[in-house]
């Protein structure tokens, strides 16, 4: 396997597969296909964006590449290293470099413990016996979050959603780590203090050089933040593309409905609403052929005989991927045409 030098995370065919039990004897009678058959890369010093409507399988693979749930198949390569095939306790020095913000702040915390020993745990975990180095380490941690040293001995309860978030962070930051899987960071708070936490992500991801697997439901929250976006469907990985190209020039039609629903602040501005008819199928019996055909409003005949694969589409600085038979790569110097918001006529 080649793995380019600015790659951190390589996943390959990442499949995380769920047996349902049921009747007396606990017996398997279906298999949920939360991830399957996952391709993404994710670079040094980058924020990737992975974005889909809930239970699409977008937090089942942030926690599959941590090992914090067992991957079924496939390969997640970090730095090299293929953390699939290690034991739990070959993946113990990866757990330093990686680690996880939690999407709920209120029930992440333990409402029992003072700030200074949830942000400590870790350290303590990891063998760091020094009181005093402890100390200075969670005082450090919190202290880039905008927190003080009289915060350490406070409760959760003591504190308000955003303030909660920032201490979220602070204990994925205490082990310095070069990777972070931010899962929903912001979807749990208010509307106003969501910037706030997404420009301190940002700040702390340029300041510490940190590698950042961002996941959220909605496209408004990736669209200041992410270098790139991958979106995903009913397990799978549809798109792929830098921000500004996404954003410019979406491809498939999964991402352009969710494109379609990010509010325009300039009322001169006007874009046609796609509507998704329905609920996503369930992963327990997923649609044969592209999972996206009984809710697309371009479906043909063979979308729902053939699985699409994930092509570039050769945009002309970027890798452009895109799972659509109606979408093929384009003859070089044909230039694609692109899908902004037009004014109002
Ligand atoms: Fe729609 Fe067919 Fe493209 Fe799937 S392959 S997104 S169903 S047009």
């Amino acid at each position: 396997m080649k793995h380019s030098n600015d790659t951190l995370v390589d996943i390959r065919n990442l499949k995380v597969y769920f047996d349902i039990k049921g009747g007396l004897l606990k017996r398997t009678v279906g298999v949920v296909k939360a991830v399957d058959g996952v391709d993404l890369e994710i670079k040094h010093g980058e924020i990737l964006g992975l974005v889909g409507e809930s239970g699409c399988g977008k937090t089942t693979v942030g926690r599959a590449l941590l090992r914090l749930i067992e991957p079924t198949d496939g390969a997640i390569y970090f730095d090299g290293q293929n953390l699939a095939a290690l034991s739990q306790s070959e993946m113990k020095p990866f757990r330093r470099k990686m680690q996880i913000v939690f999407q709920d702040p209120y029930s992440s915390l333990d409402p029992r413990s003072k700030i200074g020993d949830i942000v400590g745990e870790g350290l303590r975990v990891h063998g760091i016996k020094d009181a005093q180095e402890r100390h200075q380490r969670v005082l450090e941690a919190l202290q880039m979050v905008g927190l003080t040293e009289e915060h350490m001995r406070r409760f959760p309860h003591e504190f308000s959603g955003g303030q909660r978030q920032r201490i979220g962070i602070a204990r994925a930051l205490v082990l310095r780590p070069s990777f972070i899987v931010c899962d929903e960071p912001v979807s749990a708070l208010d509307v106003s203090i969501q910037s706030q936490v997404l420009n301190l992500l940002k700040d702390l991801q340029k300041e510490l050089d940190l590698t950042l697997l961002f996941i959220a439901h909605d496209m408004s929250v990736v669209e200041h933040l992410c270098d790139r976006v991958a979106v995903m469907y009913l397990g799978k990985i549809v798109e792929v593309a830098s921000r500004e190209e996404l954003f410019r020039n979406a491809q498939h039609p999964y991402t352009q409905a969710l494109m379609s629903a990010i509010p325009i602040a300039n009322p001169k501005v006007r874009r046609e609403r796609i509507i998704l008819q329905g609920d996503p199928p369930s992963p327990l019996n997923p649609p044969p052929g592209c999972r996206f055909h009984t809710r697309c409003r371009e479906a043909i005949d063979l979308c729902s005989q053939e699985i699409p694969p994930l092509l570039d589409l050769g945009s002309a600085d970027n890798l452009h991927l895109c799972a659509c038979h109606l979408r093929q790569p384009q003859p070089s110097g044909v230039e694609r045409p692109t899908t902004t918001a037009e004014p109002a006529v």
